[in-house]
């Protein structure tokens, strides 16, 4: 049974609702003019708020994690995006040596072994290249809702991250059955992981499917308890960082000295092109 077939469903207030995050977008769009981002991580929600983005043209760039432990289904979604909407996708990677020497130190499998060293894994791989994604910006837009978890349950539609740039979380009171309604009537495209039981998709190794009834979050991190399962880009991205370096040295979890920077900028030397939604 495909993820549409399991959660789509037209329940009321839907289409307020998605009135609602349009004009939240747009208004994000114009009041943060040039300095605002989607950091997408390409899971159904975000591939929503990057067709309501195209289908507006709303001046908001598009920009992704690539921490190099991503499925090649979610890899895949990256040149899919870039062709359906008719622009560029900003990847931004972890420092090359950083990895190196992590997986050297600590082994391929470190996440595994303790919640300090799965923390530093992902304020290597995915807090500092988020921090360079922000860089610059005033505001980015994030595809949270409240119903995804307990710890997301008191998402706002706009707040302050640390480094007090407004984070816009249009889709906060969104249900699964909304997005997955707004993705089949929108032919909006996304990870067929989504229809093997992958509700909520990160990293490869940090990954599982979940079974009938588990909770929609159960397949992330799932050795870990409950309250410990966020990975800190929804919570405080700069402590994160500074907690990870502390934890194990700046060596290890180093800051990119061009913030800002993509990693396809250079190859593709342009900003990102935001010219419509074709559908
Ligand atoms: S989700 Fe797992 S593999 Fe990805 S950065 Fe975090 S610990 Fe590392």
């Amino acid at each position: 049974m495909s993820a549409i077939e399991l959660y789509a469903r037209a329940t009321e207030g839907y289409q307020s609702r998605v009135a609602h995050a349009v004009a939240a977008l747009q208004s994000a769009a114009t009041e943060h003019a040039g300095r605002i981002v989607q950091a997408t991580s390409l899971g159904a929600e975000d591939m929503v708020l990057t067709d309501l983005i195209a289908r507006h043209h709303l001046g908001i760039a598009v920009a992704t994690l690539e921490t190099g432990k991503l499925h090649d289904e979610t890899l895949a979604l990256i040149p899919r995006i870039e062709t359906r909407y008719a622009l560029t996708v900003e990847v931004f990677k972890p420092v090359h040596e950083s990895v190196v020497q992590f997986v050297a130190t600590h082994g391929a499998r470190a996440m595994y072994r303790s919640i300090e060293l799965r923390k530093a894994c992902c304020g290597m791989r995915k807090l500092e290249p988020l921090s360079r994604m922000l860089a610059q910006r005033s505001a980015w837009v994030t595809g949270l809702r409240r119903e995804q978890s307990n710890t997301r349950g008191g998402v706002p539609f706009s707040e302050r991250d640390e480094k007090g740039r407004i984070k816009f979380n249009p889709l906060t009171d969104w249900t699964l059955a909304d997005v997955w309604h707004y993705i089949a009537t929108n032919d909006v495209p996304y990870n067929p992981l989504h229809d093997q039981f992958y509700p909520s998709i990160g990293c490869a190794p940090c990954t599982r499917a979940v079974a009938v009834g588990e909770d929609f979050r159960a397949g992330r991190w799932w050795w870990e308890n409950e309250g410990q399962k966020e990975c800190g880009l929804h919570l405080k991205p700069h402590s994160a960082l500074v907690s990870a370096q502390a934890n194990f040295g700046s060596a290890e979890v180093k800051g990119s000295s061009e913030p800002g920077r993509s990693q396809n900028e250079d190859a593709q030397k342009s900003r990102v092109s935001l010219i419509g939604a074709s559908a």
